[in-house]
């Protein structure tokens, strides 16, 4: 079987690192559909002081949104329920102990300023210095003198004296020396157990076969590694040691990685400003994966069918939001145009829409939407592109209006006025009619038409002017002229 998981911790708003994470997961669990492809989708809030119900919430709202089902987890339940860790806490504690007694982890009493002090003192010496094995092997009377000090305990992970060596899918070979994985905390002092503990513990009972997650986290695998082979030995878990791919970075302006705290890394923006799941998913596919080299655009089905995690580079991924916005407006223009009516209609009203509800006209707005759908880079450029329709006077535009009011521009208006009184209403006749009024003023069609554009909707860009016009109908469209001249 193949058994994946995606287990975010639920801290802060979601970004497009964790989506791509959970895309790649989610492609391979459903490439895999003949071998019992499953995804897991695990919360991994044991951080109390991090973690926020709030943050679960938006979560299982992202995945919804983006489209994502899982097989076991939240809402769904499975074999191994609960799936958030802070339900589990009884397991970990087990665990924890049943390691200790294995003698694969212990209680480590050193303090932080003699783990700083010993630290210094080992980089100055140009020793390594991670933790320096100094309470592996305490004697009881050791320990009782520690405790009669009034000193807590963390528990540790005592690491393997040998060399650990994987096969990452992603990067190939790689092999880690004992001097540069320490041993390492397992469960805080508190008692409260670490990610380094719950990860691999939920990874080892849930039996999952592959890991897929960011390349941040591949110095973590050695010790895990080590860890799940503890796990094997004390009986958690089936006793397979899943395989490890870790996807590229992905990097942001300036060539430094796309942090959380980078605005443009908000699954919030890329929903509030209108991507469609199925652009933005398209586009975050190619960090670190492509269809072929000269297919940029597909939908989720082709992906989920071509989708093999070998075929993930190793290089770090540039995100480049032009090209997600391109990739974007080629979704937008795929859509029936019934579901780009339908997938609109958020921003046509409160708190995008500045008209009133009363104002609103679906015929309108359905008359005009395929212009609109050749045309939109993010469905939210709608609002804006449509608002001349539904607001009693065009917006008020100073920027625009001195741009496209030059001299001549009333004698202009005025005769296209003249011309629009009398043609027949429709999209032909009026271009016919204002490249007609500006052959009379010596100016091609582009100039002509940005007067009678601002003046009509108070923007020197938008939809299709004429097509607009005709669904403006004659009488406003004239009353928009004459307040123009007035
Ligand atoms: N909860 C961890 C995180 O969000 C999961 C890391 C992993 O995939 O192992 O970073």
């Amino acid at each position: 079987p193949v058994r994946v998981r995606f287990c975010p911790s639920p801290t802060g708003n979601p970004h497009v690192g964790l989506v791509r994470t959970a895309l790649f997961n989610w492609a391979f669990a459903r490439h895999n559909k003949g071998r019992s492809g499953t995804l897991v989708f695990r919360i991994e809030d044991t951080d109390a002081a991090r973690d926020s119900e709030e943050s679960y919430e938006q979560l299982l709202d992202a995945m919804r949104w983006l489209g994502f089902d899982w097989d076991e987890g939240p809402e769904v339940g499975g074999p191994h329920a609960p799936y958030r860790q802070s339900q589990r806490m009884d397991i970990y504690a087990d665990v924890a102990r049943r390691l200790q007694e294995a003698g694969y982890a212990y209680e480590c009493f050193c303090t932080t300023e003699e783990l700083d002090a010993r630290r210094d003192a080992a980089r100055a010496a140009g020793k390594p210095s991670g933790y320096d094995g100094h309470c592996r092997d305490l004697t009881a009377e050791q320990i009782e003198a520690y405790r009669r000090e009034g000193r807590t305990a963390i528990v540790r992970f005592r690491m393997p004296d040998h060399p650990i060596t994987f096969t990452d899918l992603v990067r190939g070979d790689i092999t880690v020396t004992p001097e540069n994985v320490p041993d390492y905390g397992i469960v805080r002092a508190n008692g409260a157990p670490l990610y380094t503990l719950v990860n691999p513990v939920d990874d080892a009972l849930m039996e999952i076969t592959h890991v897929l997650r960011g390349e941040d986290l591949l110095s973590s695998t050695p010790r895990q590694i080590a860890l799940y082979a503890a796990l094997a030995e004390i009986g958690v878990g089936n006793g397979t040691t899943p395989e490890f791919g870790h996807l590229p970075y992905v990097m942001g302006e300036g060539n430094k990685k796309l942090s959380k705290r980078d605005p443009q890394s908000s699954l919030n923006l890329y929903r509030e400003r209108g991507f469609l799941p199925e652009g933005l998913l398209n586009y975050l596919s190619l960090l670190g994966w492509s269809l072929s080299e000269d297919r940029d655009i597909f939908s989720m089905d082709e992906m989920v069918a071509a989708f093999d995690i070998k075929d993930v580079v190793a290089n770090p991924a540039r995100f480049d939001l032009k090209k997600c916005e391109a990739i974007n407006a080629a979704h937008i223009r795929l859509l029936d145009v019934k579901d780009f009516i339908t997938a609109c209609a958020p921003w046509l009203k409160a708190p995008f829409a500045p008209w009133s509800p009363e104002a609103f006209d679906q015929e309108a707005f359905e008359a005009l939407a395929p212009h609109a759908q050749t045309r939109l880079t993010v469905l939210s450029e709608i609002t804006a592109g449509v608002d001349f329709l539904f607001l009693d006077e065009p917006v008020e535009d100073e920027v625009s209006w001195q741009k496209a009011m030059k001299e001549g521009s009333d004698a202009l208006l005025r005769s296209v006025r003249g011309k629009f009184a009398e043609a027949e209403w429709n999209a032909g006749t009026l271009k016919e009619a204002v490249l007609a009024a500006g052959e009379e003023h010596g100016l091609k069609l582009g100039k002509a038409q940005a007067p009678v554009r601002v003046a009509v909707t108070g923007r020197t860009v938008g939809l299709p002017l004429f097509e607009s016009l005709e669904v403006l109908g004659r009488d406003r469209t004239l009353a928009r002229l004459d307040a123009a001249l007035a």
